[in-house]
């Protein structure tokens, strides 16, 4: 839209899964004045405090890269070159490494921040023709262990339901997750609902008392690591109360009686004593599921950060299948998507255990569509390295290069300083960023600049499978270019065919046949009808097909049988790093309201830092005390992995026996000693490979 002071585009908030809408404006001399999109479906023009201030992130050009540098040896300074030496070194370096060690000594790691276009090319580039399934995304980081559970009990990665069915629900039981301060404007869609319908019920469980708390009719402030105990707790209320929907169980899923034996191993008061919640609100919160006609479950990171993530996630969408709360209208569960595209990527295959549109990398028939349809001989079997494992392997040696795009892992990875250790072993690593504020860069034997949000074209994924379009709406700086450029640039140089884009329309377009007759079918989108009709939900398997709300309305899941999965969860013991005399304390991590990921762009915008400035830690008074701590005390998280030095913020919000850390700094807006990441464990779910963030034990003392 143009008028003769301004042009007006639509695009896409760039920071969190909630995919808010947004109309930026742009004069003759470039400004940019955006505002929240008054007819987008998701946001109704609402913005919360970081999309609001987004231009001021992207409108501060001081921090970009705008051209390639290179050492020439890990001996060498880095030195700016061109375009083509950059590519041609690139391609040299990969193409020995992979004669002299296979392609499996290579490997990419990506971001949820990645454009689906970008991410399509990133995986053919290095599942179709590099020949190794090493490439994994930070969603490993923050949704693996969703995946594998939806995967497991539905039969897909597919998120059932959709924004609307918020206006649709009476009852909301929010798990690990503070939508309040990290997904707020669909968090404010809540709240409304609640303040239009008081009866509607909201259960959080969280061991802080964050802002979502506020709200609340009841907060089941559990201790760190024993949620199994709390949802086994709720079905075996409901179950012995006959608040269960069996004519759902019967036709619609598969091993309840496994499930439910394992449920009753242990009372409903044994369960409480170890949450460390009281029996009575177990039991109010049953009752609150019971009375509900709409009952969604909604989760983030409490939950799937977690060396038993997978299971969490199994118990708690346990809920919504023994009440039939799936596939209905204001039902289903939702687990929150911390970046604006973790979709996008997982639709793509963007995991290292994944292929486009679902597709397995276990399934040889699947490998067989995927390389036929890119024209390759074949997919290798072997799964690639996740995150951690490519950490693993650089120690190791068997990892050589790595290559880094749109994320910044020397802040965001757990144990940094083995991660530090493994990054120094690479024998050759390329970061490809837009910032120099990136910790990562340290470690780059090669820096390629990217273009940024408003200055490239493609498309995301929200939370509710919602596609959305992206304008280019300026030019990037310098030299940099777009993410899908540079990858189709580089497989040139390797000599690859089948990179030669006109346009991230091409790469779409390529991208929607390899859905066609999957589940995730958008093979009736383009970007003409994108453009034209603003945002659709998949699947939409026909161009006439107008997108899909909600799925499951049939019952029928994805699985081999349609029904779906209900999984026994044994034991339901944590798995964590045990708190021990030496190491008492759990610390948990998580974001603040106004910052986001490692503050490369939100950390250079004033209001945002106005909020909170300074890392800190959130410690009980009991525990304070007990040290020695007084509020504002400069502190030393510490264990045997390294130590993190902020200062205290004594507060009874958090339970006693657990501290809390923010994750978003890191030496660029501090020192190395403010990571949050210096103390936090290695281990991994078994089945997502995804960090325990959530429970590390340490100790703290005043210093
Ligand atoms: Fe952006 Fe998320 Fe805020 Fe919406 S809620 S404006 S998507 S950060």
């Amino acid at each position: 839209m143009q008028n003769e002071h301004h042009t007006s585009y639509k695009t896409t908030c760039s920071y969190c899964g909630v995919g808010c809408g947004m109309t930026v404006k742009k004069d003759r001399k470039d400004n940019l004045v955006l505002e929240g999109d008054k007819e987008h479906p998701v946001n109704r023009g609402m913005l919360c405090s970081k999309g609001m201030n987004l231009q001021y992130a992207m409108g501060d050009l001081s921090d970009r890269l705008l051209y390639p540098e290179m050492r020439r040896s890990k001996s060498h300074p880095l030195e700016r070159v061109s375009w083509d030496v950059a590519m041609q070194r690139a391609a040299a370096v990969f193409a020995s490494l992979i004669k002299t060690y296979g392609p499996d000594s290579v490997g990419f790691y990506v971001s949820g921040q990645c454009l689906t276009e970008e991410y399509y090319v990133a995986n053919k580039l290095v599942k179709g023709f590099l020949g190794t399934n090493n490439i994994d995304t930070n969603s490993r980081l923050c949704m693996s262990s969703a995946v594998a559970a939806y995967t497991n009990m539905l039969g897909e990665d597919a998120v059932p339901v959709s924004y609307e069915d918020i206006e649709l629900a009476d009852c909301f039981l929010i798990a690990g997750a503070n939508p309040a301060w990290c997904h707020p404007i669909l968090f404010r869609r809540i709240e409304a609902h609640k303040q239009n319908n008081p009866d509607v019920k909201l259960i959080i469980v969280d061991p802080r008392k964050t802002q979502t708390v506020a709200n609340a009719d009841l907060h089941l402030q559990l201790l760190p690591g024993t949620d199994i105990y709390l949802y086994n707790a709720i079905a075996r209320v409901l179950i012995e109360n006959g608040d269960v929907d069996y004519t759902f169980i019967q036709q619609h899923t598969e091993a309840f009686e496994d499930y439910r034996a394992s449920v009753f191993q242990y009372t409903v008061a044994e369960a409480a004593k170890h949450c460390e919640v009281a029996e009575s609100d177990i039991r109010l919160a049953a009752s609150y599921i019971a009375a509900s006609k709409g009952f969604l479950t909604l989760w983030a990171m409490g939950l799937n950060q977690s060396v038993i993530g997978v299971k969490k996630n199994f118990s708690l969408i346990s809920l919504n299948l023994i009440t039939g709360h799936i596939g209905k209208p204001g039902s289903g569960p939702f687990s929150l998507t911390g970046q604006p595209n973790a979709m996008g990527g997982r639709e793509v295959g963007g995991l290292a255990t994944m292929l486009a549109a679902h597709r397995s990398i276990a399934n040889p028939k699947h490998r067989e569509e995927v390389a036929t349809f890119w024209g390759v001989n074949s997919i290798s079997d072997k799964p690639g390295y996740t995150a951690t494992q490519m950490i693993e392997a650089l120690e190791r040696g068997d990892l050589k290069a790595v290559w880094i795009i749109c994320t910044n892992p020397m802040v965001s990875l757990p144990d940094l300083k083995r991660a530090e250790a493994a990054m120094k072993n690479a024998r050759f690593v390329v970061v490809q960023d837009i910032s120099r504020r990136s910790d990562t860069l340290q470690f780059a034997d090669l820096i390629l600049p990217a273009a940024g949000h408003f200055e490239k074209e493609g498309t995301m994924t929200n939370s509710e499978r919602r596609i959305s379009h992206l304008s280019k709406i300026v030019a990037p700086p310098g030299e940099a270019r777009a993410d899908a450029e540079i990858l189709c640039r580089f497989a040139k140089a390797m000599g690859f065919a089948g990179f030669d884009y006109a346009s991230p329309a091409e790469i779409f377009a390529e991208h929607t046949r390899l859905t066609k007759g999957t589940n995730i079918d958008i093979s009736g989108l383009t970007y003409d009808r994108l453009k034209a009709e603003g945002t659709v939900q998949w699947p939409v398997p026909s161009p006439g097909h107008k997108g899909t709300s909600r799925l499951f309305t049939d019952h029928t899941f994805y699985t081999t049988s349609g029904k779906a999965k209900f999984f026994p969860l044994g034991a339901p013991e944590n798995l964590s790093e045990p708190v021990t005399e030496d190491y008492p304390l759990i610390l948990t991590t998580g974001r603040i309201r106004d910052q986001w990921h490692t503050m490369t762009k939100t950390g250079k915008v004033n209001r945002l830092r106005q909020h909170i400035d300074k890392p800190f830690l959130e410690i009980h008074p009991y525990d304070a005390t007990a040290r020695n701590i007084r509020n504002g005390d400069p502190v030393v998280i510490r264990n045997a992995r390294g130590e993190t030095r902020v200062c205290a913020r004594i507060t009874d919000e958090i339970k006693q026996g657990v501290v809390f850390l923010p994750m978003h700094w890191g030496r660029n807006m501090t020192n190395d000693l403010a990571r949050a990441n210096n103390v936090t464990s290695s281990l991994v779910d078994p089945i997502s490979k995804e960090p325990d963030f959530k429970f590390s034990a340490v100790a703290v003392e005043a210093y």
